[in-house]
């Protein structure tokens, strides 16, 4: 029996289950809505978390997944939370703890989102898939399509690192390029997948299958970390993972797991912002980035040309944890990148070490004190992308 639902965020409307992208009343961004009391009748959460079984799917009363399906998994998921001591000597930073998701089988947490998707797409008897993606979610799409015997096409912007481009390729995903930005591969995957009745595996809010995957990241921090952290940092493009991490903690907190909410941080870089310009202008609604993108942090660099409005989501969520939208400059993700490295042994792409550099810039505007336990979530490894070279100093 299926135990979800998709309901519209902004109008409550229940959809049919199905490959559902927006609300058909109002467009809204839809979600998988679940009956708490009735799983949490059945199983606890600490049962569930002590189960033998490795990964998310421990969790999979709390995903969208029939209970006869069989996942579609690579083993992601369960990794380490890392202390980071000799980090904390090099700055101004809290206590820092990584999850590492960098040794995820596609070395990015994009294999978490990924596997719940694709156990879908069979489930809703999908037999192509496609994305846009700045790199890490192509990668992700192309080895579980492969894992799931289904086609995979990937639309990428030129921009994207060549190692992530060769990977893709490798899984045996067709690559479509993009002279443009993340949006405008976005737009293209998006009328492909409508054209061709293929089900669509962009990491926005479209696939409301995808942030499922997302939160089982903040089971493994509370089960970890033995509690809920003060912040949990997370970069950002649209913004799901961070959606995901939230709803995962509201939902032990609903289970009675944790009695307390962490705030978030969400974290840009200043070259591709959005979600912190509008954090920043106090309002409530964010606009596209019409300026030049100016990163090399090209795993978070999305501009939301036409969907303003899941950086709107992202940003509501970030304030509703009493959280804050910070931005980095390119000299201190590259500081950061370097040190995370040489002092911890922890090889992450630019766009991973946002996290690390933004925990720095917390303690400089005395956002969180230097006694304060943050999660700064390691996105993706760096030797997917290695066109980005560490700079001598
Ligand atoms: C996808 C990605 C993110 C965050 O993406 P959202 O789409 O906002 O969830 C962060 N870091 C890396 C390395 C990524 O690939
Ligand atoms: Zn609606």
């Amino acid at each position: 029996m299926q135990s979800f639902s998709v309901v519209c965020t902004a109008c409550g409307d229940v959809q049919n289950v199905g490959a559902v992208y927006r609300c058909r009343r109002c467009g809204g961004i839809l979600e998988i809505a679940f009956d708490y009391e009735r799983i949490f009748a059945a199983v606890t959460f600490d049962e569930m978390a002590a189960r033998k079984v490795p990964g998310i799917w421990k969790y999979r009363e709390l995903l969208p997944a029939d209970p006869e399906a069989e996942p579609v998994t690579l083993g992601e998921g369960g990794t380490p939370l890392l202390e980071a001591g000799n980090l904390k000597k090099l700055g101004k930073l809290p206590n820092v703890l990584l999850k590492n998701e960098t040794v995820n089988p596609t070395l990015s947490f994009k294999d978490r989102p990924m596997s719940v998707a694709l156990t879908a797409a069979g489930q809703l008897g999908m037999r192509e898939v496609v994305c846009a993606s700045t790199g890490n979610t192509g990668v992700a799409a192309s080895a579980y399509a492969a894992r799931a015997g289904l086609a995979c096409t990937v639309y990428a912007p030129v921009a994207t690192p060549r190692e992530k481009l060769a990977v893709m390729e490798s899984y045996g995903a067709a690559l479509r390029m993009i002279e443009g930005t993340f949006s405008d591969a976005y737009a293209a995957a998006q009328s492909d997948a409508l054209d061709r009745d293929a089900f669509n595996l962009t990491s926005t809010y479209l696939n409301p299958y995808m942030v499922e995957g997302d939160k089982t990241l903040a089971y493994e921090i509370a089960v970890q970390y033995g509690g809920v952290p003060d912040w949990v940092i997370v970069p950002i493009g649209a913004g799901p993972l961070l959606a995901g991490c939230f709803k995962g903690f509201r939902e032990m907190k609903e289970a009675g797991f944790i009695d307390r909410l962490p705030r978030m941080a969400g974290v840009q870089a200043a070259g591709c912002a959005p979600i912190v310009r509008a954090f920043k202008a106090g309002k409530r609604d964010v606009d596209p980035w019409e300026d030049p993108i100016v990163t090399k942090a090209s795993g978070i660099a999305d501009p939301l040309s036409t969907y303003p409005g899941d950086g709107t989501r992202t940003l509501s969520i970030i304030r509703e944890s009493g959280g804050v939208a910070i931005e980095v400059e390119e000299e201190r993700l590259f500081h950061w990148r370097r040190q995370l490295a040489e002092a911890e042994g922890l090889l992450a792409e630019l766009s991973s070490t946002t996290a690390v550099a933004a925990a720095e810039i917390m303690v400089e505007r005395r956002i969180v004190s230097r006694e304060e336990t943050v999660v700064a979530v390691v996105t993706g490894h760096g030797l997917k992308d290695m066109t980005v070279t560490i700079p001598k100093t």
